[in-house]
């Protein structure tokens, strides 16, 4: 089965992958593997890193490449999770060339939350664990609680650069809300809970799936 999760920014879209990941699934993550390039400097990286540190989308030409290139190294028998892609409708119809979406799942949460999470989010620059200076702080005074590295807000975590995302998703990316209903596809969630409970509503939409297969 291959799901993508849609949503805002920072509604946790990355953090219910790693979930999903945990119990076997392929989590493909569009924003790490050009966080990665970008991080070593590669051509990729050179090519991208202005659009990421500003909050813009990448080009789509680059980012389908990014992609077909990435399912091309894994198991395409396996289960799939997409964060982080697709962000408009011209990369939804280059998804459908590449592999079969059977669900969408729509992690809805409203701005103001939003950017209340990202200005609290950090991250460890060297094992990539997620912290929240409100709600998962780290034991120890900004320090990785797994590689005792000093934690990071990514750039893109700024308000200025989150509030430029998040006029780029309502006008770039909500329109496939419609997009995927209109498909079928949309299954919604309310991802205004704590992480346990946002999961337990994908748990029971994908064992729900599963039974009608
Ligand atoms: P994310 O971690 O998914 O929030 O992605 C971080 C940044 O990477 C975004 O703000 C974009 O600059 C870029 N990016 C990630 N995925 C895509 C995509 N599917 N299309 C265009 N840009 C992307």
């Amino acid at each position: 089965m291959n799901i993508v999760i849609l949503g805002p920014p920072g509604v946790g879209k990355g953090t219910q992958a790693v979930r999903l990941a945990q119990m076997g699934w392929i989590h493909i993550s569009t924003g790490d593997i050009l966080r990665e390039s970008i991080e070593k400097g590669d051509t990729l990286g050179n090519k991208v890193a202005q659009y990421v540190h500003r909050g813009e989308l990448v080009p789509n030409h680059l980012i389908v490449e990014v992609l077909k290139q990435k399912l091309q190294e894994i198991d395409c028998n396996s289960n799939i999770v997409l964060d982080g892609f697709p962000r408009n409708v011209e990369q939804a119809r280059a998804l459908e060339g590449l592999i079969k979406v059977d669900k969408v799942l729509y992690l809805k949460c409203d701005d103001e939350q939003i950017i209340k999470r990202l200005t609290a989010r950090r991250i460890c620059p060297r094992c990539g664990e997620v912290y929240n200076i409100i709600t998962k702080p780290p034991s120890d005074n900004m320090r990785c609680d797994k590689c005792g590295s000093s934690l990071i807000q990514r750039e893109d975590d700024r308000e200025d650069v989150i509030r430029k995302r998040l006029e780029v998703y309502h006008r770039e990316t909500a329109p496939l809300v419609e997009y995927y209903r209109r498909n079928g596809l949309l299954e919604e969630i309310d991802a205004t809970g704590t992480i346990d409970e946002v999961f337990d509503q994908i748990r029971e939409k994908i064992e729900e799936w599963a039974k009608r297969k």
